[in-house]
Order: structure tokens, then sequence, then C-alpha cells
């Protein structure tokens, strides 16, 4: 490699967990790229100074995670995505030398559902949304963008869904967490965009039953890789969409950006992340 290759790196606080390196390096390794990228531990109060020295560091963009993600937007040139999201995951520097951001868990979330359930927007009237943080966010604006009827969004905490609702409009509809249940009968598609159902917390209590036939269900979590969710729908013959379908194909955008080729999702490429995750995801 040589010392004008371009590099990337993920700013997270704490950042080891993450396994944008594997995916990006699988790329650069897979497509011959001279480039990198690196994991960057930042703690909150460095964020602001980071980001804005990402040239100087040698850094031709970035991706941000947890918790920089919202914060990100006050240092960079959001796009209308990531403004409309409230929050950014990717950043570049544009040929003016600016540093802009994007939110491609958007379209990570809706390059999944096309790749693994193909029409599964058709004629989609109803979906019901678990969930109400970032990764909400991301999915609601997604599910807008193509012309979802009705929304609704379940969260524990209520008062975010409300203002998810006040945020979005009208075809964003708040519910209470204990009447998940009784929105499936009409449901589409349900997306669960909590942290349960996770390995150590709770399963999300969702009657699967419940759904209609023609219903998806998709799962943001990816530790395990089918969660308890997953597999109850796939018992009931239901197509699925997981976590870490979204997760590599979130990535794509950062790569191209970067490192000036399109890379492509590939069975190879999720059994690489699948080998890290190791057997706790199984
Ligand atoms: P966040 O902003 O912290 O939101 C967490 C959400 O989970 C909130 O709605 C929260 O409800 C809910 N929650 C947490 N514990 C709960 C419990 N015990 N019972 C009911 N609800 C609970 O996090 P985020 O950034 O949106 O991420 C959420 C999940 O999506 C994480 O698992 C993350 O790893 C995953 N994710 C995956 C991808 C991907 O590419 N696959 C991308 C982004 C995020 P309250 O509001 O009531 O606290």
């Amino acid at each position: 490699m040589t010392a004008t290759a371009p590099a990337a790196c993920i700013v997270g606080w704490p950042v080891d967990h993450s396994r944008s390196p594997i995916i990006h390096n699988y790329w650069l390794k897979a497509y011959g790229i001279a480039g990198a990228y690196r994991r960057e531990a930042v703690a909150p109060e460095h964020f602001g100074s980071f980001v804005q020295s990402l040239a100087a560091r040698g850094y031709v963009g970035a991706n941000v995670t947890v918790p920089h993600k919202e914060a990100v937007l006050e240092f960079t040139l959001p796009d209308d995505r990531a403004s409309a999201v409230g929050a950014a995951n990717t950043l570049w520097i544009d040929d003016d030398g600016f540093l802009r951001s994007t939110n491609t868990d958007v379209e990570g979330f809706l390059d999944n559902l096309d790749a693994g359930a193909p029409g599964w927007n058709d004629g989609l009237d109803h979906a019901v949304v678990v969930g109400a943080g970032g990764a909400a966010r991301a999915v609601v604006h997604g599910l807008l963008t193509r012309k979802t009827r009705r929304i609704t969004v379940v969260n524990r905490t209520e008062h975010r869904a409300k203002n998810l609702h006040a945020l979005l409009g009208k075809p964003v509809q708040a519910a209470p967490w204990d009447a998940l249940n009784d929105l499936l009968g009409d449901a589409g598609l349900l997306v669960n965009t909590t942290t349960l159902g996770m390995a150590g917390q709770p399963e999300l209590p969702a009657d699967i039953g419940r759904l209609p036939g023609h219903a998806i269900v998709a799962d943001l979590v990816y530790v395990p890789l089918i969660t308890p969710l997953l597999r109850a729908a796939q018992a009931r013959g239901l197509r699925t969409a997981d976590g870490l379908g979204m997760l590599l194909h979130q990535a794509v955008r950062g790569f191209t950006l970067w490192f000036g080729r399109k890379p492509e999702v590939t069975p190879q490429l999720r059994a690489a992340v699948e080998a890290d995750l190791g057997p706790s995801a199984a």
C-alpha cells in the first residue's frame, strides 16, 4: 500500500464490537484496492475536534456509531436524508473539501428487504414498527419513501413514538406498548427496531400468529442472527429479513464514496461476518 492509499474508519465509543472493519476490509481485499479501514475509539468530548480534523488525520471519510450518530450533524453538512432522520452514520469529504454526512441505515433497511423479500412493499398498507430510537427513525423514513400508507410506531416509552408522529405527520401513528398484538391483524410488515431479542435480552412479546399469512417480519438485531422473533415467523412460513443483511447493505454507500467502487453484498461476505460473530450468534 502506498502512503496515499485512501483510508476510512469507524468512530465510536466504545468501538471494539463494530463489524464494519470486517466488511470494508473484506471488500478492499476482494477488489484489490489499496486502502485501509480502521477503528477509532473517540470519547464524546473529543468527537467534534476528531471529525473536524478527519482529513488531517489522513481519512477520506468515516462511519459513525453510538453515541455520536446525532451529534455528528452539527459538525458536517447533512444531506436531506440525514436531516430528516436526525442522525448520520456515514461521512465523506467532497471534491470541494466539505465534510458531508448521510444516513445509510435507511437504504440498508430497504435494500435488505428488496434483496430478501422482493416486492415486499407492493401495496403495503400497514407497517408496525416496534421501537422509537435512532434506528426506528431511519426505518420509518425509509418506509415513507416507499409510500407505505400507514405506519404504527409502538414503543415502551410512548412519548418517543408520539414524537415520531409529530415529526413525520399523519401516516405515522403512535400506539402504547400493550397494544402491539392488537395491531398485527392487518400488518403486512412487522419490524423490530428495539434491542429485545438480542442475546441476553428478553424476547419481543409479539404474537406472530396474529399476523396475516402474507406478512413479512424484519428484525434489526443480528446477535443472534435468527432472533426468537424471526424463528417464530419462519416457523409460520412468513418471509423474513435479518439484521445482518441490513448491516451489510448499509455499508455499500460508504465504501463507494471512499474507495470509488460499488461493492456487492455476497454470500461470501456474509459468511465472513458470520464467522466473526462466532457460535454465540447462531
Ligand atoms: P436506541 O436509540 O437506544 O433505541 C433503543 C430502542 O429499544 C428504544 O425504542 C427503546 O425503548 C427500546 N428498548 C430498549 N430496551 C427495551 C426493553 N427492555 N423493552 C422494550 N423496549 C426496549 O437504539 P438504536 O440505535 O435505535 O438501535 C436499536 C437496535 O437496532 C439495536 O439492537 C441496534 O443494534 C440495532 N441496529 C441495527 C442496525 C443494523 O444494521 N442491523 C442498524 C442500526 C441499529 P425506550 O424508548 O422505551 O427506551
